[in-house]
């Protein structure tokens, strides 16, 4: 091989390098512009009840239509996010954005609903998360018994200590804490049971294997049992088929979320939901 083929390789690992950069970079001040004009959206996951199919709750989940890549899948940004120092933002916008449209949901429904919203490391270990989330619900109409915080276990366990004074202060404000991903992050079972949780969600890894792989189902069992252990709620992830939901019925799980019911919906297409709903039990 000679020099020359050396070094033009060694030319086109830094551009491509340089280019990479240059790309992460764009990216992060398109998020950060995003972010300041409003150009983000929340997209609502209805939760149900197994045990009669009733509408629980929605996860409110972020999505950004960049307007020269089009969609941006929510891992990838929150990553940048997360790594430019915007994920505060990114989740105060959230927190904000779903709080009030919750509210006012709730001032037009016959029974209400609970939103969840997804805090990212950073925020949860920010000290003042309690005083932010405060904030949020004096300047919405939500209640605060109907905010639930999602926290990733792999978040909780890095710091069981810390983490156990942050959700008491947050507990202290009336909110729920459900853990998020479940059965992904090594807890241990000592701190889970001192921990101020109100609901465990299965990670949907376990639930999509769950029909083929036994060992999907005896741990899917085990996790169902312990969240009964601790008087924990449990809502079982990425249902996309109604076998699965059966068998989440049988082993007494009383919540899911995933395609089966519902896909991340729009507004709009939540208050078609919602007029549904109201014209069944008009009809009923
Ligand atoms: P997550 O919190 O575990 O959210 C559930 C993800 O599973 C969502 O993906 C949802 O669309 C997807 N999902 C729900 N049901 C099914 C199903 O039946 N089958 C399959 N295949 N997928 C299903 P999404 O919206 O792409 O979000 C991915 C992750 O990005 C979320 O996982 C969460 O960790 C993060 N994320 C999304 N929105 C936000 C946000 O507003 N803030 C923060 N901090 N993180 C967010
Ligand atoms: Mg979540
Ligand atoms: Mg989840
Ligand atoms: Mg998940």
């Amino acid at each position: 091989r000679s020099k020359e083929e050396g070094k033009g390789r060694h030319t086109t690992f830094d551009e491509s390098m340089n280019q990479h950069i240059q790309e992460r970079l764009a990216l992060e001040s398109d998020l950060r512009h995003a972010l300041s004009n409003d150009e983000l959206t929340l997209c609502y996951q209805p939760i149900v009840s197994l045990v009669d199919g009733r509408l629980v709750g929605v996860e409110a989940l972020a999505r950004w239509h960049h307007p020269r890549l089009g969609p941006i899948a929510p891992t990838r940004f929150v990553n940048i996010a997360e790594e430019a120092g915007l994920s505060i933002s990114l989740d105060y916008w959230v927190l904000r954005t779903a709080s009030k449209q919750m509210g006012i949901w709730n001032q037009q429904l016959a029974t209400p609903l609970s939103v969840s919203v997804n805090i990212s490391t950073r925020q949860f270990q920010r000290t003042d998360l309690d005083k932010a989330v405060q904030m949020i619900l004096s300047e919405s109409q939500l209640s605060a018994k109907h905010l639930t915080l999602e926290i990733t276990e792999g978040v909780m366990m890095q710091d069981p200590h810390g983490a156990a004074s942050i959700l008491q202060r947050l507990k202290a404000l009336g909110v729920q804490i459900a853990v998020d991903d479940f059965g992904t992050g090594y807890s241990s079972m000592a701190y889970l049971s001192n921990l101020p949780l109100d609901t465990l969600k299965i990670d949907r890894s376990f639930i999509s294997h769950m029909i083929e792989h036994k060992e999907n189902a005896a741990i899917v069992e085990a996790i169902i049992h312990l969240a009964r252990a601790l008087s924990l709620k449990v809502t079982s992830e990425g249902v996309e088929t109604a076998e699965q939901a059966a068998a989440l019925r049988d082993l007494n799980c009383q919540q899911a979320q995933g395609y089966l019911f519902a896909r991340p919906l729009t507004v709009l297409q939540m208050e078609q939901l919602f007029q549904q709903q109201a014209s069944h039990r008009r009809a009923a």
